[in-house]
């Protein structure tokens, strides 16, 4: 059987590769794809700024699909169950993978990174990797799984807490995952920016107290209003830029704690050391998922992350469906493909 397999071959240009199916390794199984949402990373990518990856590369790391077949010693999936894939690729043996903590693997990489992107309609690679998507959940909400557990993975990280106070800087799908989290485990209010009135009103039908239209009001504003003043607990980047990341910094009062989800394709950037003193500011990074994707299952039974859907494409027309995930007057969250 033949593969075809959507790749960045330079910037702003994809092309398809046709390749032949791998024979399945021992602990291997074979998807068919049904549903691969595009994101954030990869348009970075397809503007050829991701801080991480070179060009050529596949793309496609957020999808589930359908077991074909599967390898020797497979026992927890088998022909015909639907299933959401973890992409990264750990090695097993260095010593954060044998402490359990493999989102420090030191050799870590993405199936994406490895030729085996899920812009595609097939998907070969480890079973342990796999998840059993449970009957309630549609393949296209099971491809959600991956940008859900980076949202989780940030919020656990923030350590939020019953009463906490939020902001969220961004509202593409994972700043408004990581607003709806923070408010599902208690955070007595979020409030979350974007330039993109369509995005706000979908974080307020996902229950979002209140939305800062950014070229309208001043989120430092509305934060300092809400709080005497003093700041709020915890914020959230989830743009990947300076400005954004000075804001979430304004936002927290002393002692306030900054996650930076987003990615940066200009990383280098300048800060107030004195804050780090004179306010005890904390700012963290969050990097992926580690043990992340179980807890990101149960949370899409309970939510319906699905409204984040706004376009579908065929396969075929990968580059058009990139082009509209990135242009804001499109009105687009997520972005998926049907293969
Ligand atoms: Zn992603
Ligand atoms: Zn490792």
């Amino acid at each position: 059987m033949i593969n075809k397999i959507g790749r960045v071959k330079a910037a702003k240009t994809i092309d398809f590769m046709e390749t032949e199916l791998p024979d399945l390794k021992e602990g291997e199984a074979r998807v068919k794809i049904e549903a691969s949402m595009i994101c954030g990373s990869d348009l970075h990518i397809f503007k050829d700024r991701h801080p991480s990856v070179k060009l050529p590369v596949t793309i496609g790391h957020e999808f589930s699909g359908m077991v074909l077949e599967t390898g020797k010693n497979v026992e927890k999936i088998k022909k015909g169950d639907r299933v959401v894939v973890e992409p990264s690729v750990i090695c097993g043996t260095c010593e954060a993978c044998r402490h359990g903590n493999y989102g420090y693997c030191e050799n870590i990489s993405f199936t994406y990174r490895c030729g085996d992107g899920a812009m595609a309609k097939y998907f070969t690679g480890q079973a342990d990797r796999m998840y059993l998507l449970p009957d309630t959940i549609s393949c296209e909400k099971g491809a959600l799984t991956e940008p859900l557990a980076v949202a989780v993975h940030g919020v656990k990280r923030a350590a939020l807490t019953l009463g906490d106070t939020v902001a969220v800087i961004g509202a593409g799908a994972i700043g408004i995952m990581v607003a709806v989290i923070c408010k599902r485990l208690g955070a007595k209010t979020v409030i979350i920016s974007d330039y993109s009135k369509y995005r706000l009103e979908m974080a307020r039908e996902l229950g979002i107290d209140r939305t800062v239209l950014a070229s309208e009001e001043n989120l430092t504003d509305v934060v300092k209003d809400y709080s005497r003043g003093k700041g709020f607990k915890k914020a959230f980047e989830c743009v990947g830029l300076e400005a954004a990341l000075h804001q979430a910094i304004e936002c927290v009062c002393a002692n306030g704690l900054v996650t930076i989800v987003g990615i940066f394709e200009k990383p280098q950037i300048q800060i107030d050391a004195s804050l780090f003193v004179k306010k005890e500011l904390r700012i963290q990074g969050s990097q992926g998922y580690c043990w992340d994707f179980e807890d990101a299952l149960q949370l899409l039974q309970e939510i319906p992350f699905e409204k984040l859907i706004t376009h579908r494409y065929p396969l075929e027309q990968l580059e058009d469906a990139i082009r509209v995930a990135g242009d804001i007057s499109k009105n687009s969250i997520k972005v998926c493909i049907n293969p």
